[in-house]
């Protein structure tokens, strides 16, 4: 979500005739997007400011904004106690930047804008270049969040839920998809509470409602993924669209924060260890292949050995291809604030390692039995390890390395492709036939001769 916004920012200022520079040192402008949602997040935003100092002191008229939920968080009062800062704007306030920007550069008036668009929310629509099409792009199909888990500063830096209505949403994914995009990923805090908010008739289940309206009116999309869904809200109608839509991967990210239903209950996450696994099952069993990942908080207050041995054993249970882990931050604003933060740093650290142990092990051998298999993947880029190496993602998100001939670029081919070796966390594969995609930069990225499964 926030590298979804860092993009919205970039495009509203790319309007007002900006460029976009790698150096620091040339920048007229400087945007830090942040998150709050853990306290590591909050020190990386004092520590770029530090790395800024001796720039901004060096050129006066160098303009820093701080975007996003810390600017939310704390206001104006930021400005007083960020003596760098000129221009502050929160996650709702993106058109209003490039304003406020001219405003610090003409009149060294620095200023915030940190106001949630209640009445009549804003959602900015992406413009993609065509010269460079993505091959996967984001759609937000809500805003803010209506939940209160209680260690979550979510609700008070995003602010209530909105929606977007289903037109608006079905002409974006329709745009992006004939500028070139291959995979899109819906986007909201609680994605699938989504409702429409132009249909008065609107009730429950309305998000596999829209995912099927977007798999009927947008037929040349390949992939059509979500994030993050909210357990409490994985109705029998989502779970039916995937075992119907083709256009839905066989995967889904489902945070589940704890195994043991006292610790969910102090979490105010509503549902139990067994609704969890039983959505878990019914998601399975809907699509052959199906994986899960999760997100997991260990350390939460007052989680006892107990507490943890339970999450460590859903873990097991459910068989998630992949966890993130985060060691519990006590967030300002949240009601476990109340709790306390009663397990110690060193206890929170034994138990991440713990958790990625089983995590680890869960994977490997989730990659290990894949060898031999036969998977789609949609090549997203270069690989980060070089060569004329490929990264993209199978349709049940492993990373999947494939080689291409010297001068050929596989980016957003989508390629039946044979799996020939299990790495710790990623697979590497194969192709059947010649691989000859495009060459050199810049070339059409379509009609690549390549074993290409049918979108
Ligand atoms: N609404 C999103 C949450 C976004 S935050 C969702 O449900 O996926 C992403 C993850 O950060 C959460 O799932 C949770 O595991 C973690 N997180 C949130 N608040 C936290 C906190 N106070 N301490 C540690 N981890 C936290």
């Amino acid at each position: 979500m926030n590298a979804h916004d860092s993009r919205r920012i970039a495009e509203v200022l790319q309007r007002e005739g900006y460029g976009s520079t790698d150096s620091p040192e040339l920048a007229d402008l400087i945007v830090l997007n942040t998150c709050s949602v853990r306290e590591k997040a909050e020190h990386k935003l004092r520590s770029a400011l530090g790395r800024l100092r001796p720039l901004k002191e060096s050129r006066e008229e160098l303009v820093i904004a701080v975007a996003g939920c810390m600017a939310q968080e704390h206001g104006g009062a930021l400005l007083e106690r960020l003596d760098l800062v000129d221009v502050l704007i929160g996650p709702d306030n993106v058109p209003e930047l490039p304003a406020l920007v001219s405003a610090a550069q003409s009149g060294g008036v620095r200023g915030a804008a940190v106001e949630f668009d209640v009445i009549a929310p804003r959602f900015l629509t992406a413009s993609p270049d065509p010269n460079a099409p993505e091959v996967s792009a984001f759609v937000t199909v809500m805003k803010g969040c209506d939940e209160r888990c209680s260690f979550c500063i979510v609700p008070h830096t995003r602010g209530p839920e909105r929606y977007r209505s289903g037109d608006e949403i079905v002409a974006e994914v329709a745009g992006l998809c004939a500028g070139g995009v291959t995979e899109i990923t819906l986007l909201g805090q609680t994605v699938n509470s989504w409702c429409d908010p132009t249909d008065v008739h609107d009730g429950p289940s309305r998000f596999a409602a829209l995912l099927r309206r977007i798999a009927r009116d947008v037929p040349a999309l390949a992939r059509l993924r979500y994030t993050s869904p909210h357990p409490r809200h994985v109705t029998p109608e989502l779970v039916l669209a995937h075992s119907e839509l083709d256009v839905l991967p066989a995967h889904v990210h489902l945070p589940v924060q704890s195994g043991s239903d006292r610790v969910l209950k102090r979490m105010i996450r509503r549902y139990t260890r067994a609704s969890y696994i039983e959505r878990a099952r019914a998601l399975q069993a809907a699509r052959p292949g199906l994986t899960l990942s999760t997100d997991i908080i260990v350390g939460f207050p007052g989680e006892t050995e107990q507490d943890f041995l339970q999450t460590l054993s859903l873990v097991e249970e459910v068989g998630f291809s992949t966890a993130f882990g985060f060691k519990y931050s006590p967030r300002p604003h949240t009601p476990a604030l109340k709790l306390g933060d009663d397990v110690c740093e060193e206890l929170k650290a034994e138990r991440l390692a713990r958790l990625f142990e089983v995590v680890d092990r869960l994977q490997e051998r989730h990659l290990d039995s894949l060898v031999g298999t036969r998977t789609r993947v949609l090549i997203e880029g270069p690989s980060k390890t070089g060569g004329a190496r490929f990264a993209g993602r199978s349709d049940r998100h492993e990373i999947v390395h494939i080689d291409a001939p010297p001068g050929c670029d596989l980016t957003g081919a989508l390629l039946d492709v044979r799996i020939v070796e299990a790495n710790k966390r990623s697979l590497v594969g194969e192709c059947d036939g010649e691989l000859t995609g495009r060459s050199g930069a810049g070339g059409p990225r379509r009609g690549l001769h390549l074993p290409v499964v049918a979108a």
